[in-house]
Formats: C-alpha cells, sequence, structure tokens
C-alpha cells in the first residue's frame, strides 16, 4: 500500500507540523524544515529533533519528507550556486537533526547560460554537497519540473545524466510530480501511457530510486510547461489517473504526497478522495 498524505506546515513548531498530518489521517507528511523563502534559520537543537521523533512514533505517521527551499538553485551560476551549495548542506543537516531521510530539491534553473551548462552545474554542484555530508544519511531526491523558463528537469531522461554524473551514488533519487510530469508532456491519462513511463523508470533508475509522488492535478494542459497544481479530479489529469497509480503495488510504501490548493475541498476532500480511491 502506498502511503498517502500531505504537505503540512510547521507554523508553530515541529511538533504542529505532527499534529497537522494527525489531523487529517496522514500515514506520510511533507514539511519545509524553514522558512523556504529565507536562505537562514535557526539551527535545530537535539532536543527539537528527539521530541519530533518521539510525536512521530507516537502518530500514525510513518515516513517524513523534507522539501527543500525554493531559492536553492545549484544549476545557476556564482554567486547563487555557492550560496546553494552552502544552503543545500544546511538543509542536509537539518534533516538529520530530525531523523528525515529523504529530502526534495528542484533541480534549478540555467538562467540563460544554456542548458549544457546549467547541468554541468547542478552535477558539480550536488557531487560537492554529496561530499561535505558524506557522514549524514539523507537522500537526495531530485524533483521533475513543468519545465517553465530555463527550469531543468522537465525530461526525466536528464535526471539519469545527472546520476550517471554522480556516479549512481545511492544517496541520490527522485520525486514525480503528476502535476509537473504532466505539464512537461508526459501523458499519463491512459494506462498505456503510464505504464511506459514505469518501466521508463525501472529501466534507467530502477524503482528504488523513486522516494516520493508529488500528487497534484493539472490546471494546465499537457505540455504547456505551466505549473498549476488543482484539486484531484478537478483538473485536466483527472481521477482515472489517479485511481491507477493508487492501486500500484509498486509504489507500497513510497509517500504519495498532496500539494493541492487550500481552498475549495481542501486537505480533508483531497485526502477523502485518496482513500475512496485506494478502496480505505
Ligand atoms: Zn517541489
Ligand atoms: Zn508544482
Amino acid at each position: 500500500m502506498p502511503l498517502i498524505g500531505l504537505h503540512v506546515s510547521i507554523s508553530g513548531g515541529f511538533l504542529k507540523a505532527v499534529e497537522r498530518g494527525e489531523t487529517h489521517g496522514c500515514e506520510a507528511i511533507q514539511i519545509f524544515t524553514k522558512n523556504q523563502l529565507q536562505w537562514k534559520a535557526p539551527a535545530i537543537s537535539p532536543s527539537q529533533g528527539i521530541t519530533f521523533l518521539k510525536a512521530l512514533r507516537e502518530s500514525g505517521i510513518r515516513r517524513v519528507v523534507a522539501h527543500a527551499s525554493y531559492l536553492i538553485n545549484l544549476a545557476g551560476e556564482e554567486p547563487l550556486r555557492g550560496k546553494s551549495m552552502e544552503a543545500l548542506i544546511d538543509e542536509i543537516e537539518r534533516c538529520d537533526h530530525l531523523g528525515i531521510e529523504d529530502l526534495v530539491l528542484h533541480p534549478g534553473a540555467h538562467l540563460g547560460q544554456g542548458l549544457e551548462k546549467g547541468l554541468l552545474n547542478l552535477i558539480e554542484g550536488l557531487r560537492v554537497v554529496l561530499e561535505k555530508t558524506e557522514n549524514a544519511r539523507v537522500r537526495i531526491l531530485l524533483e521533475t519540473m513543468a519545465g517553465q523558463g530555463t527550469v531543468l528537469g522537465a525530461r526525466v531522461d536528464l535526471f539519469r545524466e545527472v546520476l550517471q554524473g554522480l556516479d549512481w551514488n545511492g544517496r541520490m533519487g527522485l520525486c514525480l510530480d503528476t502535476c509537473h510530469l504532466f505539464a512537461a508532456g508526459y501523458e499519463l491519462r491512459e494506462k498505456g501511457s503510464y505504464e511506459h513511463l514505469v518501466k521508463n523508470l525501472e529501466k534507467n533508475f530502477g524503482l528504488d530510486r523513486i522516494g516520493c509522488w508529488h500528487l497534484n492535478d493539472s490546471k494546465a494542459e499537457k505540455g504547456s510547461h505551466r505549473d498549476r497544481h488543482q484539486h484531484l479530479g478537478e483538473g485536466e489529469l483527472g481521477l482515472r489517473f489517479f485511481s491507477i497509480l493508487l492501486s500500484d503495488s509498486r509504489w507500497d510504501d513510497v509517500p504519495l504526497i498532496l500539494e493541492t490548493p487550500k481552498c475549495g475541498m481542501g486537505d480533508c476532500g483531497n485526502m477523502a478522495l485518496l482513500r475512496k480511491l485506494r478502496g480505505h
């Protein structure tokens, strides 16, 4: 069975995030370990980590995934790239203190210097970060992107180049966002095309590397390269696809995290839909 859940806010502290997850019956949650729009944050104390882990153990939440700051761009040029490497190292240490094993990262944008250069920067940046945090268990999950502007990662093939460039380091994996994949041009609405994608992932990465899915319907059309999350079943993707995904035993124990809008049917409605589609 996949582990279903939500991205929850840490406003009021890490324990509040656990509470929010519990309220919605989450089996997995995703959090930012700091304000995602700021570079700096107060360090996490060992006691904060211990209390968080204790609260988790007493909850029904089985997995926690962290999402790195939106400011980080390893594909960019200096000084942004250096600053991003430092920030990513800090994010990994924060996850380590909280006992979080998976950290979702946007691959970044080349900002006009060209895809090749951006890709090289990204690989090199990740290599340095992995080396400097070699004692941490935290795995970096590169997220598939809609491909707006100069953003990297609209094609899954690019991640193959990144992982190849990092000698298939075991601390690297992928996070698949359903809205982003669809907006990037992947057809998911037919069982055959979904199967084709999963086979591609299995052959090129191995399914163990898929550490997380983001479940979002898409307001924008297929191939639009626009990143517009929508409630499940209220977008262009539709419920059929999500039903196929939820009943696929290849995602047993993998966190499937909602990042749908808070308005309208909101978290309660989307979680209820997921349970219904999964059968319980
Ligand atoms: Zn993301
Ligand atoms: Zn998105």
